[in-house]
């Protein structure tokens, strides 16, 4: 006996969510068959009203529902100092440390040739321009330490080393390969701190 079609569509939506193997899709389709259905419709609603509401910033490129975006609209903040991010997560970790009072530039990833991710999928066009239009005086490249990002970095510096924009790095010392979103708010505090002009990845290049 088959699945009823609407359980297996159910099943096949869940499965396209990242790290959801088929297994876990039967069991989430599962949970919701056993929901009321007011709770099941709410999860329902939830993402369709996330869906509606959120667009990247025209500025920043960061989820929000008000463009400019709320941090790229207040006045206070320090619009000659970018923090280049991989995600939307790492301006909230950023935030929630309090480190920083500029402003950010979220890359929505990084790049990665293997995987057909070459810097035209990345939120650089306009990181690039807002850099050409002038009143930047410093870019914090805070990309992941992974190799990935890493080698995104070095990509920015290439881009960006004849501007006369100071390029700094995070303070060395953040766990190799680690995701900023997942670090204490201290250890963000420090990496932004004691952060190092960007001179060693030109030698890379
Ligand atoms: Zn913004």
């Amino acid at each position: 006996m088959k699945r009823p079609l609407s359980l297996q569509k159910l099943i096949d939506a869940l499965r396209k969510l990242p790290g959801v193997g088929p297994r876990s899709a039967r069991r989430m389709a599962e949970a919701v068959l056993a929901m009321d259905y007011e709770e099941a419709r709410e999860i329902g609603r939830a993402i369709v009203r996330a869906k509606k509401a959120i667009r990247p910033c025209s500025v920043c490129g960061i989820d929000t529902e008000q463009d400019p975006c709320e941090i790229c609209s207040d006045e206070t903040r320090d619009r000659s100092f970018v923090c280049v991010v991989e995600s939307a997560e790492d301006v909230i970790a950023f935030e929630s440390s309090g480190s920083h009072e500029g402003v950010y530039h979220v890359l929505g990833g990084t790049i990665n040739y293997t995987r057909g991710s070459g810097p035209e999928k990345l939120n650089l066009a306009s990181l690039f321009s807002r850099a050409g239009a002038g009143g930047i005086k410093e870019v914090l490249i805070a990309t992941n330490p992974t190799l990935e990002g890493e080698s995104t970095a070095a990509y920015i510096v290439k881009r960006l080393k004849n501007t006369g924009i100071k390029l700094t790095r995070p303070a060395r010392g953040l766990p190799r390969g680690a995701d900023i979103d997942f670090l204490d708010s201290e250890t963000i505090s420090i990496a932004h701190k004691e952060r190092q002009e960007a001179f060693f990845l030109n030698d890379e290049q």
